[in-house]
């Protein structure tokens, strides 16, 4: 038995237990599934989440520092992809990544030099985020210079 996650054409979401893959590919052809919701049957498959990189091509990844904790940098950053719980993960991180940023002054692209500043305190210890190049990172991880990646909010696609 193989359970899917189907949806009807009116984005009704719902879950159908099958033989085997072509079990469904049979009935789906045939129109046999019916949503229960509305009873349509044009049902497909459900698109899961798609894939969530941990930055985008374009944008330098939103990072923040926090001199008074260091810890051990992390230079590579994990790319996760999955079903509702990653959906709900990702929520909760951004959830802290807005908290962070409410607490955390924005220094935008001149982040590596203010977290150098901090680091050898030339400046005051404060928290601080903006953005940093995949080099930059590589060098304030190099350096022993703590920083942590932040995850991208939706807003900063905008
Ligand atoms: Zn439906």
């Amino acid at each position: 038995m193989i359970l899917f996650e189907l949806q009807c054409e009116h984005g009704d979401r719902f879950e159908a237990w099958f033989r085997s893959s072509a079990d469904y590919d049979v009935q789906a052809a045939e129109k046999r599934i019916d949503c229960p919701a509305c009873g349509s049957a044009n049902v497909a498959k459900a698109i899961m989440a798609p894939a969530v990189a941990a930055r985008t091509r374009n944008a330098p990844p939103a990072i923040a520092a926090e001199p008074a904790t260091p810890s051990p940098a992390a230079p590579s950053q994990p790319v996760a992809a999955g079903g509702p719980d990653l959906a709900k993960a990702m929520q909760l991180m951004q959830q802290i990544a807005r908290e962070v940023r409410a607490k955390s002054d924005y220094v935008g692209p001149r982040f590596a030099e203010e977290a150098r500043k901090i680091h050898y305190e030339e400046a005051p210890a404060r928290s601080i985020y903006g953005e940093a190049s995949t080099t930059e990172m590589k060098e304030l991880a190099e350096e022993g210079v703590g920083f942590h990646p932040l995850p991208p909010l939706p807003e900063d696609r905008n």
